[in-house]
């Protein structure tokens, strides 16, 4: 429902139940609409015509705002609308702190008509394409070539720029209907993302193949998601090398998202085999704090800015610079204002984010120090909670 809002029409969105990293909230930032989930049973309560105010960036609504309180919101609006304006005049230049520290800020994209959109909004390439969303209202598999037109369409959008080509994550949140997915008590714990794809070699190899012909087009890399460990790794690896001797194809990258608390405390002996990696924070919260992103009620506890999250971190970013990869963060938590300070200081190399939030982040980043950032990213890691976390003073400018 979500994905067909218009975002035109539709000026806010609240939701009684689901939580900050579910696909409602990704999708209403990326359609740009203030939203604010998990707001409890009792907005069920406000009758029709109930004038609010839905103040998504601090999570606050408030129904039968006086005069005063809209005046404020009305303030905060114009000068949000300021800041945007400002920040989209300098979306083409690079991310780079006032220390000199280059940070690249991608965009996440669904389907190939976003990459010319993206790129006019500044991203400096894509860090996540959701390739499940490509195919979601079918009923019937992709073919291999209709997956290389529209791959082909997403590299040449972005002209060279990098594409970060996800393979499908289909299972848990985001099951597809052309997939038989197995009945499972717990279906974020059980054949989903990579699992599904090696299990089902025919829905695998024709994605493969079309990134790997489509790759002659652009920069495309393979993303391989929900990746647990190096056995599941070297088997998608050495599906892809079959499939491109097969073509006589250019090797691609292929780097893997860090979104099982597994990966990230194994990153070093992953960091061996992948050729970069992508933090998919959504994810990485959901299995390390144990709380479902789709928990009716939990919704507050699943915050990315958790100590326990951003140790892991911590430790895929030093893990993978060690060996000389790059480190992502494609995750809900790299377009959060307070999260991204951390992430700099935490040596995050790319963002990858909403369109919509692509110059706002570029525009704070140019206004941080990395020393400063480091500092900050070091006292989050001894936090105790993320509560903590979002009440350090540097975090909250
Ligand atoms: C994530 O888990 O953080 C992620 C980017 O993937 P998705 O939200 O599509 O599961
Ligand atoms: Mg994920």
């Amino acid at each position: 429902e979500t994905a067909g809002l218009d975002p035109m029409r539709v000026v806010g969105l609240v939701t009684a139940a689901g939580g900050p990293t579910a696909h409602t909230a990704i999708l209403a930032r990326a359609l740009g609409i203030p939203a604010i989930v998990a707001a409890g049973p009792s907005v069920m309560a406000l009758p029709d015509g109930t004038p609010v105010i839905v103040d998504g960036d601090r999570g606050l609504l408030r129904p039968d705002p006086d005069a005063a309180q809209l005046a404020t919101a009305e303030k905060a609006i114009a000068s949000g609308r300021d800041r945007a304006a400002a920040a989209k005049a300098a979306a083409f230049r690079p991310a780079v702190t006032r220390d000199g520290h280059r940070v690249e800020v991608a965009a996440n994209c669904r389907k190939p008509e976003e990459a010319v959109e993206a790129v006019a909004a500044g991203a400096e390439g894509t860090g996540l394409v959701r390739s499940e969303f490509l195919f979601d209202d079918r009923a019937e598999p992709p073919t291999e070539d209709e997956q290389f037109e529209i791959y082909r369409k997403l590299a040449e959008g972005f002209g060279g720029l990098p594409v970060v080509l996800r393979t499908l994550d289909a299972g848990g949140d985001k099951p597809l209907r052309f997939v038989r997915h197995p009945a499972e008590a717990n279906p974020f714990l059980g054949l989903r993302g990579l699992r599904l794809c090696l299990a089902n070699p025919e829905l695998f190899r024709p994605q493969i193949r079309a990134a790997l012909r489509a790759a002659k087009h652009g920069d495309i890399r393979i993303m391989l998601p929900m990746v647990d460990g190096l056995a599941d790794l070297r088997a998608a690896k050495a599906l892809i090398e079959e499939e491109r001797r097969a073509l006589v194809a250019p090797p691609v990258e292929v780097g893997i998202m860090v979104e099982v608390p597994a990966a990230a405390v194994m990153a070093d002996q992953l960091a061996a085999e992948a050729d970069f990696f992508s933090i998919g924070t959504n994810d990485l919260t959901q299995y390390t704090l144990a709380v479902d992103r789709l928990h009716p009620t939990l919704g507050a506890r699943s915050d990315a800015l958790d100590p326990a999250v951003l140790r892991l971190i911590d430790m895929t970013v030093k893990a993978a610079h060690a060996r000389g990869r790059w480190v992502g963060v494609c995750g809900n938590m790299a377009a959060d204002p307070v999260a991204a300070p951390i992430l700099v200081g935490l040596g995050v190399d790319e963002l990858s984010v909403s369109i919509p939030n692509v110059a706002a982040l570029k525009a704070q980043i140019r206004g941080l120090s990395r020393n400063e950032a480091e500092r900050l990213a070091r006292t989050a890691l001894n936090c105790a909670t993320a509560a903590e976390v979002r009440a350090l003073p540097v975090a909250r400018e």
